[in-house]
């Protein structure tokens, strides 16, 4: 394992994590502009990167597309999946970057899913980036006010 792995698993590295709740960090930024190199949007060319902080931890995942345009799945969304693979569903932050000027905020569906795993969508920050360092933010509640949740079925 090299020291950058086992940095990243240390400890004091979670609970620096843990006590950045509600704002990106550089880490989560860079791991989402990262990830934006791994999109696969050989239609649309929109390369999307997403990283997800939950329960301490971050999670990745890029948008992928698909000839039948609509299976095209969102980043977030798959960043989300990955959390949920671990068994995280603590959502803290999340961060988007893309090609787009202004940086684009996450589609409507996305909001919904992100939703889904935040507590308190108030206290969730979502960023929007892009490589040019241009950032846009809002929380959860912002992006997706009155939103539907379980609590209301039966
Ligand atoms: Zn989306």
């Amino acid at each position: 394992m090299k020291s950058s792995s086992a940095d990243k698993t240390s400890p004091i590295k979670a609970r620096e994590r843990m006590r950045s709740l509600t704002k990106s960090t550089p880490e989560l930024e860079q791991r989402a502009l990262d990830a934006r190199d791994k999109a696969y949007a050989p239609y649309s060319k929109f390369h999307v990167g997403a990283a997800v902080q939950v329960n301490g931890h971050i999670f990745t995942g890029v948008n992928v597309e698909n000839a039948s345009y609509p299976l095209s799945v969102c980043a977030e969304r798959n960043a989300i999946a990955a959390a949920v693979m671990s068994g995280k569903v603590g959502l803290e932050a999340v961060v988007v970057a893309t090609g787009a000027s202004p940086p684009s905020a996450p589609c409507g569906g996305c909001r919904q899913v992100l939703r889904e795993f935040a507590a308190d969508p108030a206290k969730v920050r979502i960023t929007a980036i892009n490589p040019a360092g241009e950032r846009r933010s809002w929380t959860l509640a912002q992006l997706l006010p009155d939103s539907f949740t379980g609590k209301e079925l039966p």
